[in-house]
């Protein structure tokens, strides 16, 4: 790894893992950590997890596993130009997914309705619990212990009742910093705003893709798009259709990203933090300028109003509403309907809503329509 700057996350002083294991030969402790999200179950899963349009809506729309692999691309990238733990950024790149329920936030907040009285469900928290101790691979420790660095990433938003209930059990676990008020790591902060910055450039693409949005909405809503558009047809007055399109989000990738990296590194240059840990006692320094944080905040908006609430969006968000809560009903009251290693669990709503989170949208659907004999995605 070329050198690191100061403030970076460096493996060699890794505050651990829960469980204490003799160091890998070959690989330093994020790379570790790495590999074995890569080799997870709940990993291969992603591949038939949604965000926006559910799988069988076409092929070629984003899963949750080629966004995780797009935010790590983009964080990684980040991290080297800066200076920072390029495993690291991966590391959490990787997971922060994995605790999402199938159909996105649709199934999540299906299921949160259905917790409600038994401590709710927030897909952040649960990637920790897929992590920490859903896993079920090795010989000595549930989950794949990982250090605390990567779970410090994972755990991206957690509310302070959560943060007291995760403290209680690891006082100085990643929930401590809720209470505390503290930021992550840099490599953390980092991957939070490649996420962003991912998902905003591919729901564009897929939103063009399905047809729901067209160009031109987003040449009159947005000034940052209309801008590069127009950069790009002057460099290239012949460019038209999905490969314009392409151009044009190369254009806004590359402009998100370049401000991330230049204003981050000035952020970086004023406050001067000591090292790695000063950073998390200061505001967050992974930002962007206050004007493209503002045109993303906007495409974001647009977003929201142009595509996640497009009617055609939102009826087969219902659908995957009704699945995960007629789902949740059906283990709940026959608890014998699900695997032993979850039916036989003492703490039976939990053990419904994790075997629940950890299914993959076609699983779901397919076992929604063994159980109640409706296939509500058919037609
Ligand atoms: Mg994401």
């Amino acid at each position: 790894m070329p050198s690191l700057a100061r403030w970076a996350s460096d493996p060699a002083a890794s505050r651990g893992r829960r469980h204490t294991e003799t160091p890998a030969p070959t690989r330093n402790e994020h790379q570790r950590d790495r590999d074995r999200i890569v080799h997870s179950t709940a990993f291969r899963r992603l591949v038939y997890k949604t965000q926006v349009f559910v799988n069988h809506e076409g092929d070629l729309f984003r899963t949750r596993l080629t966004h995780s692999l797009e935010v790590a691309q983009l964080a990684r990238s980040m991290a080297r130009t800066l200076g920072w733990n390029e495993d690291l950024v991966e590391a959490i790149a990787l997971a922060h997914d994995l605790g999402h329920t199938p159909f996105g936030h649709a199934g999540q907040d299906a299921l949160h309705e259905r917790m409600r009285e038994h401590g709710g469900f927030e897909h952040n928290l649960q990637s920790l619990r897929v992590v920490d101790a859903l896993e079920a691979r090795y010989a000595d420790f549930d989950g794949l212990n990982l250090t605390f660095e990567t779970r410090e990433g994972i755990l991206k938003h957690c509310s302070r009742r959560h943060a007291e209930l995760l403290c209680r059990d690891e006082p100085e676990g990643p929930a401590a910093r809720f209470l505390r008020g503290e930021q992550p790591s840099l490599e953390a902060q980092l991957v939070n705003l490649a996420d962003a910055l991912a998902y905003n450039a591919h729901d564009i693409d897929d939103g063009v893709r399905s047809g729901l949005l067209a160009t031109e909405q987003l040449e009159g809503a947005l000034p940052l798009y209309r801008r590069l558009h127009e950069e790009a047809l002057a460099e290239h007055p012949q460019l038209a259709g999905r490969r314009l399109l392409f151009d044009v989000l190369r254009r806004l990738i590359g402009a998100l990203v370049d401000d991330l990296v230049h204003t981050t590194a000035k952020a970086l240059e004023e406050a001067a933090p000591r090292d790695s840990d000063a950073v998390r006692r200061l505001p967050p320094l992974v930002r962007f300028s206050p004007a493209l944080r503002a045109e993303l905040d906007a495409l974001q908006r647009f977003l929201l109003q142009a595509l996640y609430r497009h009617p055609q969006v939102l009826r087969t968000t219902e659908h995957a509403r009704r699945v995960v809560a007629e789902l949740f009903d059906a283990y709940r009251d026959d608890p014998r309907l699900m695997p032993d290693d979850f039916g036989q669990r003492p703490d039976l709503e939990r053990a419904v809503a994790d075997y629940i989170a950890g299914m993959t949208d076609r699983f779901a659907q397919r076992e929604h329509q063994r159980l109640t004999g409706t296939d509500l995605f058919a037609g």
